[in-house]
């Protein structure tokens, strides 16, 4: 039987799938069962970092397999704590780390602390958290009611757990705030929302007034981390200083790992939060091997070249064919072209596809770009050359 056929019977359908076998991937270039090549802008929706096969990153899993995959979290790991270590030094953030299997987990363990800082912090217990429409923080229960869009809290799975409340922009999160608020959600560029990133005083006057409240501000740097940007978070950009900090997404380049990061040390105790995988031999290593190749690309130069040079393509597209889209937008290497309509997005990603480049859509009516932070200026080149060929007949 084949693939399309096999999946249809033995997987749940909860994705509109492609159908491309692919089989092996080089830097950002994919291959496909007949050896058809593919440019990938996306890295599979901002995970592969450092490209397809990465020897560094390839070398890393492969040795510390022969070792040790896993043991539990009862024993201290190695890696896990130096990667613990990196994270935080490279964040220039003083805090401690919990790792996890995924994004959606990672804001879980958030939401735990900010609610065990609620419980214990104040004499009245606070347990509220306020979010942004157009957000994304994941698919669990719990991160699906923190998400932002009507859309997602469908009564399919109702009933959802109480204490979360929207405003659709920054500055109204003040009138929001009550004395039951513990907490303020966002991501700093909106990545499923339509690559919105959020003025830099408009943050910084938030973290402040959040400060002052002892309400914590948690930022979910899951697509916006390790390097996204142009650094290794884009707390940094902003220059804050968050309560709390969650990763996942290019973490592992690959392998599934997430992270939450606080510089509230005290708040989770013993028996408090576990994770079977979380942070396991293979996930720890491969995260090391990633921030090892990511921050010599960043001291390089070489990241900064590259985000200005796949900005400055993004751009000209933006102008040269502004019949379809309204305007470029993004930060680092998270950048998006706004289309008119939803129809174009569609025509986009499904001529690009044809064309052999892969690109993503989010909200907003974008068109997504997520390459590899490694992705070379020939394949950018090239993965721009099939973009207009696939723009042209729009
Ligand atoms: C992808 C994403 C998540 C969810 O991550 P999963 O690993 O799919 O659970 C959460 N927040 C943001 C900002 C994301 O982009």
């Amino acid at each position: 039987m084949n693939l399309e056929t096999l999946d249809k019977q033995y997987v749940l359908q909860t994705y509109a799938r492609n159908y491309t076998n692919f089989v092996k991937g080089v830097s950002s270039t994919l291959f496909d069962e007949q050896g058809r090549e593919y440019i990938d802008f996306a890295s599979g929706i901002g995970v592969n970092s450092v490209g397809h096969g990465h020897p560094i990153l390839v070398e890393a899993i492969a040795n510390q397999a022969k070792k040790i995959i896993h043991i539990s979290n009862l024993q201290v790991i190695e890696p896990q704590v130096k990667l613990a270590e990196q994270i935080c030094k490279l964040s220039n953030y003083d805090g401690a780390i919990f790792f996890a299997n995924s994004g959606a987990e990672a804001n879980e363990g958030a939401i735990k602390i900010a609610r065990k800082y609620g419980e214990t912090k104040f004499d009245k217990k606070r347990y509220k958290v306020i979010t942004l429409e157009h957000s994304f923080h994941g698919r669990t229960i719990t991160t699906v009611k923190a998400t932002g869009q009507e859309s997602f809290h469908t009564p399919h799975f109702s009933p959802y757990p109480d204490g979360f409340s929207y405003v659709n922009e920054i500055e109204s999160i003040y009138g929001q705030v009550d004395d039951e608020t513990v907490a303020v959600l966002i991501e700093l560029v909106q990545g499923e929302g339509g690559i919105e990133p959020f003025e830099k005083e408009q943050v910084q006057a938030l973290a402040k007034f959040l400060k002052e409240k002892n309400i914590l501000l948690i930022v979910d740097e899951v697509q916006t981390g390790v390097f996204r940007t142009g650094k290794m978070l884009a707390s940094n950009h902003y220059e804050i200083e968050p309560d709390i900090v969650t990763l996942a997404k290019g973490l592992g380049g690959g392998v599934p790992i997430g992270a939450v990061m606080t510089k509230h040390k005290d708040i989770l105790t013993f028996g408090d939060h576990g994770s079977t995988f979380g942070g396991n031999y293979l996930s720890s290593s491969a995260g090391l091997a990633v921030l090892d190749v990511l921050s010599i690309l960043h001291d390089s130069g070489v990241l900064a070249k590259t985000l200005s040079y796949f900005e400055h393509k993004v751009k000209v597209i933006a102008h040269n064919y502004n019949h379809l889209f309204e305007k470029e937008v993004g930060l680092g290497l998270m950048r998006g072209l706004r289309a008119k309509d939803s129809n174009i997005v569609s025509s986009v990603l499904e001529n690009s596809m044809n064309e052999g480049l892969i690109i993503l859509k989010a909200g907003r009516n974008t068109v997504r770009f997520l390459p590899s932070l490694t992705i070379t200026t020939d394949e950018i080149d090239e993965g721009f050359r099939r973009f207009e060929k696939a723009i042209a007949s729009i």
